[in-house]
């Protein structure tokens, strides 16, 4: 019965949104005016984290990158639209995850800064320091990344899969 939704334009971000929407999925701003912080009835929210879907002041919120998230989430590396969620240097085990993921629906995508590092052996860290980039942690990382609203959902697989990061 029903028929394509409206699209509206989101005044910060630009990205097309359905017109029933009371926030951008994208960039968490407010669409409709009144609401307030899930922490403080009486403060005006300024905008919904991404990934939680909840409302929050400038005080439990903030922009990073033009994008609102609540406090909690604003630790998550966010690139183009797409959140990581897990992150480890093994291949395999990342394709696990991702294929995992794929299987509850998700739409997993796979990022790696530096591809073509995999043919070294394992335990071979000179990679790593010859680099310049090595300062205790590992830098080719690859990480399993997926859309924002679906971070809450990979985050409860991710703790039913036996995989460390
Ligand atoms: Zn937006
Ligand atoms: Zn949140
Ligand atoms: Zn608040």
């Amino acid at each position: 019965m029903e028929s394509k939704k409206e699209q509206i334009t989101c005044s910060q971000c630009d990205r097309g949104v359905d017109e029933d929407n009371d926030f951008c999925p994208f960039c968490g701003s407010i669409f409709v005016d009144n609401v307030s912080c899930v922490n403080h009835n009486e403060l005006n929210a300024s905008g919904v984290c991404v990934i939680c879907c909840e409302p929050y002041c400038e005080k439990c919120g903030t922009n990073v990158n033009d994008i609102f998230l609540c406090e909690k989430h604003s630790e998550y590396e966010i690139y183009q639209g797409m959140a990581r969620v897990f992150g480890i240097s093994d291949e395999a085990q990342a394709q696990y995850v991702k294929s995992c993921f794929e299987q509850e629906g998700l739409h997993p995508f796979i990022y790696s800064r530096k591809a073509g590092a995999w043919h070294m052996g394992s335990g071979d860290y000179t990679l790593f320091r010859a680099s310049g980039e090595y300062d205790g942690h590992i830098v080719n990382e690859i990480k399993v990344m997926v859309p924002l609203q679906e971070v809450l959902k990979a985050e409860s697989i991710l703790l039913e899969l036996d995989v460390s990061s």
